[in-house]
């Protein structure tokens, strides 16, 4: 009888501890699924939501923070030829020479190679329903435009920015 009593006790320890397993192995494949593994770019000059909004205009705001592009022929750069280098409107950075500026007939100023190799960072984007290369600046992650590979030589690419997402500094007052 007392045989008896231990095999009952002991099955019932045995479920218990199957139970308490599948519940264990079941909160962790909970877990790893609601917490992917996805990290954020992170830049030298970061400014929260409400900040970026008290510094630009609406339409800075809308194309160097959502993403969004200015209307062709619409911007104050297009056409621009003076001497000088172009930064980031949102953070100052040099980004681009006016001597690899060129005239592309889009109505949106055109580079072909950006000032250096580490100002310009590059994502791919798919709102028009497939990949571009979208360009932004790298130390405040503030959208440009996109990069196609249609300009002219030496590079064979055309930088299409947003006047709108840049400012113009002549070269005698830009710094070296
Ligand atoms: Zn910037």
């Amino acid at each position: 009888m007392k045989n008896i009593i231990f095999v009952f006790a002991l099955m019932a320890i045995m479920s218990c501890q199957q139970k308490s397993n599948q519940l264990i192995s079941q909160s962790e494949k909970v877990e790893t699924v609601a917490t992917p593994e996805q990290k954020a770019p992170s830049y030298a000059v970061t400014k929260s939501e409400a900040e970026w909004k008290a510094e630009l205009t609406d339409l800075e705001y809308k194309v160097l923070r959502k993403a969004g592009t200015e209307r062709s022929f619409t911007g104050d750069l297009w056409d621009h030829k003076a001497d000088g280098i172009y930064t980031c409107r949102g953070c100052r950075l040099p980004l681009f020479d006016s001597k690899t500026k060129f005239k592309s007939g889009t109505g949106w100023p055109s580079y072909y190679q950006p000032l250096n190799d580490t100002c310009i960072a590059e994502d791919t984007d798919y709102h028009l329903g497939y990949a571009r290369t979208e360009v932004h600046c790298s130390r405040c992650g503030g959208h440009m435009g996109h990069v196609f590979k249609d300009g002219p030589q030496p590079t064979g690419l055309r930088y299409c920015i947003n006047s709108v997402s840049l400012d113009f500094v002549e070269r005698k007052d830009a710094k070296p």
